[in-house]
């Protein structure tokens, strides 16, 4: 799934190309990936774009007169850049928004259509997609601290609700527990003060260190390739690979519907979390679906801050290497202790 920092860049990328062009119109493959009703796609066409915000994983288009075009590429919707009036593909293709100066083709690979574009009008219409977890990089450590707080969680849920967190997710957030050499199922009120920090840290490192490089690797052009499963992770995506800190192999335990990848030395004391309770702990502290965990509702008002451009990026195209040893059985649980 597309989080923060590939959020941020195709945000950034989409400023490049679309700031003060007009949106011609709007092309769907399918009724199905627009969401909303009211107002009516129509009245987008003929609008400039004004501005470019992230609301957590979803990248906001503001268009003049009020309206905001939101996206949700959930796993596996991405974004091209096209010469204008580009054909929509097949099969993958799912919408066309047709501006004056080129063509933003969403594409959806697989089988599942989760991706969701809405319209909407007022900025108040628009906080009802704002899920309200935290900006890391524009929080300090006390508000971090007790956004993690309010509920108890594992810390790999904690960091990728996104009532809690904004813009992280599955990829990012194994990233940022190994960087905070903190294990996974650890719970999010038993955490010391020195270990909040330091996961605190690891977060806003991961997620500017990201944002850079993958503006880096864009080099200017529309980001293309866009995958939870960068090379350059440490762990995410490396089940079986050496750890780059300590050279032991990544671990991995399957939840809900994706896994967690970890390494045991530098994480958990050595100890694999294939031990039952604690996957079952991690499973069962879970949403059944990728969607529930993210149309969560907002456990609060969203806190009055701006956002910055920038979030979500998609997951789990590809499972890990044949598997020599699985920690736990698959199986899905609505979401029991
Ligand atoms: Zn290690």
């Amino acid at each position: 799934m597309p989080e923060l920092p590939d959020v941020v860049v195709y945000l950034e990328a989409l400023a490049a190309r679309v700031r003060g062009a007009r949106l011609e119109g709007v092309r769907l493959a399918s009724p199905f990936v627009l969401r909303s009703v009211d107002p009516p796609l129509g009245e987008a066409a003929g609008r400039a774009v004004v501005g470019f915000r992230r609301l957590g994983k979803r990248l906001v288009l503001e268009l003049e007169g009020g309206l905001f075009l939101v996206l949700h590429l959930m796993i596996a919707g991405r974004l091209h850049w096209r010469p204008a009036g580009a054909r929509l593909p097949g099969r993958v293709g799912l919408a066309a928004l047709d501006f004056s100066t080129g063509t933003l083709v969403l594409t959806e690979a697989g089988t599942r259509r989760r991706a969701a574009l809405h319209l909407v009008r007022g900025e108040a219409a628009l906080a009802a997609h704002d899920l309200g977890g935290l900006e890391v990089l524009e929080a300090d450590v006390a508000a971090f601290a007790a956004a993690l707080g309010r509920e108890r969680h594992t810390l790999k849920r904690a960091l990728t609700d996104p009532t809690i967190l904004s813009g992280i997710g599955n990829a990012y957030a194994d990233e940022i527990l190994h960087r905070a050499r903190l294990s996974p199922v650890a719970l999010t009120d038993r955490l010391s003060a020195e270990e909040t920090g330091r996961l605190f840290a690891a977060a806003r490192a991961t997620l500017d260190e990201w944002c850079e490089r993958l503006r880096r690797e864009a080099a200017g052009g529309f980001p293309e390739g866009v995958t939870a499963f960068r090379p350059g992770m440490a762990v995410h995506g490396r089940y079986g690979q050496p750890c780059p800190a300590c050279g032991a192999p990544v671990h991995r335990i399957v939840h809900a519907e994706h896994e967690t990848n970890y390494c045991a030395r530098c994480q958990t004391g050595g100890r694999l979390l294939a031990d039952r309770a604690l996957s079952r702990l991690l499973r069962g502290d879970w949403p059944r679906t990728l969607e529930a965990l993210e149309a969560r509702v907002p456990v609060r008002a969203p806190s009055g801050g701006r956002r910055a451009p920038g979030a979500p990026s998609a997951s789990r195209a590809s499972s890990p290497p044949a598997s020599p040893r699985r920690p736990a059985p698959r199986r899905r649980r609505p979401g029991r202790r």
